[in-house]
């Protein structure tokens, strides 16, 4: 199963669920914060539910906070019902948190690996086909073309005059070059410098409503106050369309 994404792949929305608890999931039924979900989600307004990044706050749902009325646990909340057996989820991201502070208010460097100096200059490195010479791009930049440093030929196609032939690096403390920088973080909020040994994740998921539960609906297992919110709900939605 796919876990992750390749670069430039777009995300695909495959879903796990919990089988929660029986007990638990008929004491969430009654809960007016879960029968108000609900209602949103089979009157179609909330079908798929992402979650939103800033930097001040770092993870949050506001579509379920308003659900909530304002309630800014929305995440642990979602988290509860994925336990029960309510939402499936999917990986979405991982968000690095300062382990000093623990702001999300924080940039990766990607530093050098002999001196850690953050200043690095990154090039892509090119390969003239026709007479081998390898070099980083700039070298080949001349008015405008890309022109071979060692034979002075011009290159035109990519692929078929030249190859790009990845990436490379060059340290403006050190002056060294290097191919792959070492990843490290900084914190905005309280300058901490850290790197990924020492970095904190949070996890942010997807969440969509559970296949069963809807099943339960149709089958009238879900207990009457919650049909009954929910027919109101589109009671009203059709009453409004016939106007
Ligand atoms: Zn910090
Ligand atoms: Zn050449
Ligand atoms: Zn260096």
């Amino acid at each position: 199963m796919l876990t992750g994404l390749d670069a430039g792949e777009k995300f695909s929305l495959s879903f796990t669920f919990s089988h929660g608890e029986n007990l638990l999931k008929g004491e969430l039924y009654k809960d007016p914060r879960v029968q108000a979900l609900l209602s949103k989600s089979f009157s179609g307004k909330l079908q798929v539910i992402f979650p939103v990044f800033n930097l001040e706050r770092g993870i949050f749902y506001p579509d379920v906070e308003d659900v909530l009325g304002g309630c800014l646990e929305a995440g642990e909340f979602l988290a509860e019902l994925y336990n029960a057996g309510f939402l499936s989820r999917k990986l979405y991201d991982k968000v690095v948190c300062c382990p000093s502070c623990g702001s999300v208010n924080v940039s990766t460097r990607y530093s050098c690996p002999y001196c850690k100096s953050f200043d690095i200059i990154k090039s892509s490195l090119i390969e003239h086909i026709k007479c081998g010479c390898m070099d980083v791009e700039e070298k080949f930049r001349l008015e405008g073309k890309l022109v071979c440093p060692k034979c002075h030929g011009e290159l035109t196609k990519r692929d078929v005059d030249y190859r790009r032939a990845g990436v490379w690096c060059t340290c403006r403390g050190c002056g060294k070059s290097f191919d792959m920088p070492v990843a490290g973080h900084f914190c905005r909020e309280c300058r901490h410098v850290f790197l990924f040994e020492d970095a904190v994740f949070k996890e942010a998921y997807v969440y969509k409503l559970n296949e069963a539960v809807k099943t339960e609906f149709l089958v009238g297992a879900i207990p009457s106050q919650v049909f009954i919110v929910i027919f109101s709900f589109k009671f009203t939605l059709l009453f409004a369309a016939s106007l």
